[in-house]
């Protein structure tokens, strides 16, 4: 029996090819190829633009500076998310306010954001948990009344559609993970997607220091001298990044189809199992499927989530893992910002529930059968007939 993880990369010898030429070339970072991975990306989703950073956090802090986001805001977050997108706000300066979720989807509730909006909120963060889109038709009317900006972090939601439109184009900057268990990957790295041209060029600014000008555009000028606008960092990809990431976004699609297949396939198995409950897909949206989440139900389980989870990973050797603790119980948000158990009373309830299962793009049809075997048989007490 080998171990099956919850989510893993697939590298061929394209790939591998793509990077020795990156290698080979004059330019190892800010030459060609970001633009080339830029203008890619921007075509798969439909967005206008898109923009290149080191990792998908540096992609939240870039949609931060997009938004216009700074000290004495308030930015209301997900609380079911990877802390990244809470942290960003503070990079900022800004306040973090968090947001409890729907039972269903765990994705953001707008009945809750709208009782969180005060005069100093500038922007809501909608994460499309596990590829969900979150409800957009409900968070841009507040948006809207309110003035506010909208950011997607939609690094689950590759591929995901909302009402016949691509996630990448749902919100006012959208931003994206190339970690190696995302959709796909370059190792570290990140993609912020906007329709807006000056905000692009602002982050792309901001990802270079805040100098207006890159080593490249220089050399074809000849000049020497350049111009610090505004505080940036240093958050480039490579060419040798860029290189791989144009590499597996051409495979990117037939992987896609391999998630939606594997999402069926458990769907189909759980739909009869009392203690093993899917969170839903909404109707109108495509589901990105990067991670699959089900609820260990107390009521319908032998076992409790917690009880499962180290029989599921050395027993069984299942690379099953939990996404997330909600964000406003982590110490240090208690700490600083005094965020307290019973702010967001849905996602806390959820936590001890929610247990992630593997999926990845080239995942089996047997590896599924074998997760979906071991939760029957350790839930029931019953092996598969
Ligand atoms: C992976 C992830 C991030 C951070 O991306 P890194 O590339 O690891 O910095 C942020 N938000 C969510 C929801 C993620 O899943």
């Amino acid at each position: 029996m080998s171990f099956i993880p919850y989510g893993r990369q697939e590298i061929d010898e394209d790939d591998i090819a793509a990077v020795i030429a990156a290698l080979k070339s004059d330019w190892l970072t800010t030459g060609p190829k970001v633009g080339e991975f830029e203008k890619a990306f921007a075509e798969f989703t439909g967005a206008k633009e898109a923009v290149a950073v080191s990792n998908g956090t540096a992609a939240l802090h870039c949609a931060m500076a997009g938004a216009g986001v700074g000290p004495g805001d308030e930015v209301i977050v997900s609380t079911m998310t990877f802390v990244a997108s809470a942290n960003a706000a503070v990079y900022m300066g800004a306040t973090p306010v968090f947001a409890d979720v729907t039972p269903d989807t765990l994705t953001i509730d707008p009945a809750d954001v709208a009782r969180k909006i005060t005069p100093k909120t500038k922007a809501i963060v909608a994460v499309d948990y596990c590829g969900q889109p979150c409800d957009y038709d409900a968070l841009w009317a507040l948006c809207e009344k309110h003035g506010l900006k909208l950011i997607s972090d939609a690094c689950h939601a590759v591929c995901g559609e909302y009402r016949g439109k691509p996630v990448g184009t749902l919100a006012d900057f959208s931003t994206f993970s190339l970690h190696p268990v995302k959709h796909f990957t370059t190792g570290e790295g990140g993609l912020i997607t906007t329709d807006d041209p000056e905000k692009a060029q602002l982050m792309r600014v901001f990802r270079n220091h805040g100098i207006t000008s890159d080593h490249r555009t220089r050399a074809a000028t000849g000049g020497f001298a350049y111009e610090q606008v505004m505080l940036g960092y240093n958050y480039r990809l490579t060419d040798i990044q860029s290189a791989l990431g144009l590499s597996q976004l051409k495979k990117l699609p037939q992987w896609q189809e391999r998630r939606w297949a594997i999402a069926k396939r458990y769907r189909e198995a759980f739909a009869d199992m009392n203690a093993v409950r899917p969170l839903a897909e909404v109707p109108h949206t495509k589901h990105g499927y990067h991670l699959f989440v089900v609820r260990i139900d107390p009521e319908g389980s032998r076992l409790t989530r917690d009880e499962l989870f180290p029989i599921l990973r050395s027993k069984h050797e299942l690379g099953i893992n939990v996404h997330y603790q909600p964000v406003h119980t982590q110490p240090f948000y208690q700490q600083t910002f005094g965020t307290k158990i019973g702010d967001c009373p849905v996602a806390e309830a959820a936590w001890p529930q929610i247990l992630t299962i593997p999926i990845w793009g080239n995942m089996t049809d047997a590896q599924a059968d074998r997760v979906i075997d071991a939760l029957r048989l350790e839930t029931s007490g019953r092996a598969a007939a």
